[in-house]
């Protein structure tokens, strides 16, 4: 008989959500996807570079100008100096950026730490590479994350510790003092990190993104991991990156170099040419903060309770003064009798663990989001 090597997996949250939702015609803010399109002046780029005889592999490290994009930007953003040979490696999508990352540096039996609730990509990828996941839950209902359980966690086992800010679901972003404590956890260990900053230019009320870029002790050890799908409207693209020192580089492209050997042309060489209009990135938080605004306001009279949202483009709502049935009960309930699907955050934990909490995706039109809240203030 076939053994499963993920026995306990199914098919992911995001696209059993997404199929309730068309097949109930729901206002789908489940999967985490912009209801807007990208930018027409990329489009016409990409079309440019297609037409244009471009459209052979590109080179297995990713296209020459965008990595020397992305290292500019790495400089101009977080002060970190790149260099664009050695240093950064185009993906599909961040999610074979994380798989890579984690294949390179997790062996047999080692350790690594997740903070929880965690993008559901994380978990699967260790244990593929017989890695052991060491899962400690954020203090709900701030998710602060509890950097004392995690100093208590890192031992001589640890080989990894995963981050991710702004964070997916839960909206939380990472402070200095935060970045603080690592690097005092860090350093009495031979840890690498991988931060995940997808969400890097969705992040509000005038908050800074700290990348671990920002700074060099850290940074030195780190795989840090963005995309452009979250910046330019294009999840379907699935073109993403990773920044790490060149060791760190190295290793993972020995993974990447099998995995997808390399990402399309034409859309890397559009994106080359199209990062040079900085505007796109510098507005976004805004744009994403009045979505934000926006939902909270239509949800006013609700009796979801919203919990605090500082990034991302994920709201979390607490039901818990409407109901005790289990979030992934609820959230299918939702979507097949009310028509709004939202994600179940009982997902994202290992021992799926359920505060009554669900997360709704906001990077929709207004007239979207005031629909959908008005069904979620009739109940
Ligand atoms: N990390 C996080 C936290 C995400 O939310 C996502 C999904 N959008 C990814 C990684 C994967 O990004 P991509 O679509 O570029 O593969
Ligand atoms: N990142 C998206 C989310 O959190 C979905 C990614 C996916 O569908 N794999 O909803």
């Amino acid at each position: 008989m076939l053994q499963s090597k993920l026995p306990q997996v199914g098919v992911t949250i995001f696209t059993r959500m997404t199929q309730l939702a068309n097949k109930y015609n729901a206002y789908n803010l489940s999967q985490g996807f912009p209801e807007f399109d990208v930018p027409s002046e990329l489009m016409d780029l990409v079309e440019k570079y297609v037409r244009t005889g471009n459209n052979q592999y590109a080179p297995m490290q990713g296209v020459y100008e965008l990595r020397e994009q992305i290292a500019r930007k790495a400089m101009e953003l977080y002060g970190a100096k790149i260099n664009p040979g050695e240093e950064v490696t185009i993906t599909s999508g961040a999610t074979e950026a994380l798989y890579a990352a984690i294949t390179a540096v997790v062996h047999q039996d080692d350790e690594v730490i997740v903070i929880e609730p965690a993008f559901d990509s994380y978990l699967p990828a260790i244990q593929l590479n017989g890695g052991r996941p060491i899962c400690i839950e954020m203090i709900y209902p701030d998710y602060r994350i509890d950097w004392d359980k995690v100093a208590d966690a890192v031992s001589d086992k640890t080989r990894l510790i995963i981050l991710n800010t702004p964070h997916n679901p839960t909206g939380t972003i990472l402070m200095p003092e935060d970045l603080m404590i690592l690097r005092d956890i860090i350093t009495r260990t031979e840890a690498y990190i991988l931060s995940d900053e997808v969400y890097e230019h969705i992040i509000f009320d005038g908050q800074q993104h700290y990348s671990l870029l920002k700074d060099a002790e850290l940074s030195n050890r780190s795989f840090v991991i963005s995309s452009f799908g979250k910046t330019y409207h294009a999840t379907g693209w699935k073109i993403g990156y990773c920044i790490a020192p060149p060791q760190l580089t190295t290793e993972l492209r020995r993974i990447h170099q099998f995995l997808t050997f390399s990402s399309p042309t034409p859309i890397q060489m559009a994106f080359a040419e199209f990062m040079e209009n900085k505007e796109i990135y510098r507005e976004l938080p805004l744009f994403y903060q009045q979505k934000r605004d926006q939902f909270l306001s239509f949800l006013k009279n609700s009796r979801f309770k919203p919990l605090q949202c500082r990034g991302s483009y994920f709201l979390l709502l607490d039901y818990s003064s409407i109901t005790d049935v289990p979030d992934t009960e609820f959230a299918r309930q939702l979507t097949v009798e009310y028509r709004v699907a939202s994600i179940p955050i009982s997902v994202f934990y290992n021992r799926a663990t359920d505060n009554r909490v669900l997360r709704f995706c906001f990077a929709k039109n207004d007239d979207t989001l005031r629909k959908s809240a008005e069904i979620l203030c009739k109940i």
